[in-house]
């Protein structure tokens, strides 16, 4: 299996990509006694050597095993 841009088979990386929710009281200080909240979870696959966007070229190659 090969990359659709490059040729390459070196395979992809998972870019994962988090942001979180901290919550402070008005004077500053932060609520310790709250969770932080994932409020985003973003994913995006690269190809590893050309860096192009693989995301749905990866999910067309998925199969039941
Ligand atoms: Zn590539």
């Amino acid at each position: 299996m090969n990359c659709p841009y490059c040729d390459s088979p070196r395979g992809y990386v998972r870019i994962q990509q988090v942001k979180r929710l901290r919550i402070y009281a008005w004077d500053g200080t932060f609520l310790e006694d709250q969770d932080e909240k994932v409020f985003y979870e973003g994913k995006a696959l690269r190809c590893y050597n050309c860096d192009e966007k693989v995301t749905s070229f990866v999910k067309g190659l998925k199969q039941p095993l």
